[in-house]
């Protein structure tokens, strides 16, 4: 057995855990709600992952409590259909096996989380979905982690933090665990059963440029965190990954503000309960100024800015692209990867009003010029002439104008030029991000990670972007629910294979 020389210390539990992401923490549940020796492991130095770290939260499911409440009636077979409506990110294969296994299962892991104290508002429309399904969690993502977090350990877990794997461990083609790093020590966990819950790998330069490209491997992650070891510990023992080259990005998203306050909201359960009523019960005028301070946070400005007429420019004043589609992989190769978008005032005086927004998190609002204005003044930018605008930025003037009639020569009939009041406006600094990869482990219906032949390589599961096995997870809401999802049911199949190796070893030594 490798493990003889691979470590220094030793465990053993039932089941092991890699990753604390939605995936990993809803694995570990499982597999100790069953009654088993549950150890779960994660790098980072707190529970969440992307999904608490990082995501809005939102979720989509059928026959949800919320619906019900509204009288909205819907099932898993229409989720199902509708799911397969969205526009794929490429022409990709999609796995409608593990879709049904979400559609299916999916209202089950809502009312879980519901019932660990997770407040969700909603459910908002998104189209092609017929009927409203997308449920928001309040105040925000972390209380994921927090409530989920709490639940894991209160059912004994043991979580080790700043613990990474390394290897995956082997008894024959059986995997029985992993090494971890912790402290600088190598330490063994031999497991009945192992789930890799390691999140997707966009914060992987080397698997991006494996899977997708070379020029997507320099556009940076959103979660740096996600750097696709599940990927890497399954492949060493014959897994395979699924749509490698699906992703969401590069996409233009402008820079977080140094304090997020919607994300320093505490996530307490009577906090989310007040964030819900209000969200249901206020009026949007009232509520306005606070869905703001959200909308202007990080998110995309509308490609529509582009097609109007703004102007893309690097940190120079330069513009280095035609503001196309190809303009986010661009600006990953400019100085210190970051751009401006400039407007002229007739721009700005348009993307003041609907239906002319700037941002938006669909089916939650839109963000306009002047919500940027009073909730981003880090990233708003204004002056009374292009020249003082340069200066403010700290921009070549001579670059600026330069840029500003390349762009109207390239773009013939649209005027550029600014109305009687003679401003100009920036907004940035923007990034190119890839939000998220959405190639995993090849994956069979019981979350067994599979080899080339398709054959379950025993002892190992996979759940969440790890394990995503070729499904196509378009729309707002169905990665976090293939995370908690795929968590569970793996964490239940882990629990179960203890008992199957258990009377393996009974058959051998009987
Ligand atoms: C900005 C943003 C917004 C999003 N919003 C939404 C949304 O509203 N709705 C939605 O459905 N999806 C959303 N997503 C996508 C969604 O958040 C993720 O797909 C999902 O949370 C992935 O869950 P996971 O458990 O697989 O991975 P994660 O939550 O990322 O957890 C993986 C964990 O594994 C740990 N780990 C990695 N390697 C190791 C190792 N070797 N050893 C130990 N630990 C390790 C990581 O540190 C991490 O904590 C969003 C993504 C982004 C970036």
């Amino acid at each position: 057995m490798q493990w003889a020389e691979a470590g220094v210390d030793r465990q053993q539990v039932d089941v092991l855990v890699i990753g604390g992401g939605g995936g990993g923490m809803a694995a570990a549940a499982a597999a100790a709600e069953c009654g088993r020796k549950v150890q779960l492991v994660e790098k980072a130095d707190k529970l969440g992952g992307t999904t608490s770290g990082w995501s809005i939260g939102s979720i989509s499911a059928t026959n949800t409590p919320h619906q019900l409440r509204r009288c909205i009636l819907d099932n898993p077979q229409h989720h199902f259909e509708d799911m397969g409506l969205f526009k794929t990110r490429r022409a990709k294969s999609d796995n409608p096996a593990l879709r049904r296994l979400l559609t299916d299962n999916v209202t089950e892991t809502f009312c879980w989380l519901v019932s660990l104290g997770i407040e969700f508002a909603g459910p908002m429309p998104e189209p092609p979905h017929r009927k409203p399904r997308m449920h928001t969690v309040m105040p925000n993502s972390r209380a994921y982690a927090y409530h989920v977090g709490r639940y894991v350990r209160k059912l004994g877990v043991h979580i080790r933090l700043r613990s990474r794997a390394v290897e995956l461990v082997r008894d024959g083609q059986r995997v029985i665990g992993a090494v971890v790093e912790c402290d600088g020590r190598r330490v063994t966990i031999l497991a009945k059963a192992t789930v890799l819950a390691t999140g997707d790998f966009s914060g992987s330069a080397e698997l991006k440029e494996r899977f997708v490209s070379k020029e997507l491997a320099a556009v940076d992650p959103i979660n740096v965190d996600s750097t696709g070891d599940g990927l890497r510990l399954g492949i060493a023992v014959g897994g395979r990954v699924l749509n490698g080259d699906v992703l969401l990005g590069p996409e233009m998203r402008f820079v977080p503000p140094r304090n997020n306050l919607i994300r320093m909201i505490p996530p307490w359960r009577f906090v989310g309960q007040a964030m819900r009523w209000s969200f249901e019960n206020l009026p949007p005028s009232i509520l306005r100024p606070f869905v703001m301070s959200f909308m202007t946070t990080a998110l995309a400005p509308t490609p529509a800015l582009f097609a109007e007429g703004a102007i893309l420019v690097n940190k120079r004043g330069e513009r280095f692209v035609d503001e196309g589609p190809g303009a986010a992989l661009a600006l990953a190769a400019q100085p210190e990867k970051i751009g401006y978008i400039l407007l002229d005032s007739a721009l700005a005086r348009k993307f003041s009003a609907w239906p002319n927004y700037i941002s938006t998190a669909p089916g939650i609002a839109y963000a306009y010029i002047d919500d940027y204005r009073r909730n981003r003044k880090d990233i708003f930018h204004s002056a009374s002439s292009l020249e003082a605008l340069a200066d403010r930025l700290g921009m070549s003037r001579s670059a600026l104008s330069a840029s500003l009639a390349t762009a109207r020569a390239a773009r013939g009939g649209i005027d550029t030029g600014p109305d009687a009041s003679g401003a100009w406006y920036a907004l940035g600094p923007v990034k190119s991000y890839i939000v998220l990869t959405d190639g995993g482990l090849a994956v069979n219906e019981r979350l067994q990670v599979l080899d080339a032949a398709d054959r379950p390589i025993d002892g190992l599961y996979a759940a969440g972007s790890a394990g995503q096995g070729g499904v196509l997870l378009q729309g707002h809401g169905h990665h976090i629910g293939w995370a908690f999802t795929s968590g569970r049911l793996a964490g239940r199949h882990a629990a179960f294979e203890t008992d199957r190796e258990a009377s393996a070893s009974a058959t051998v030594g009987a």
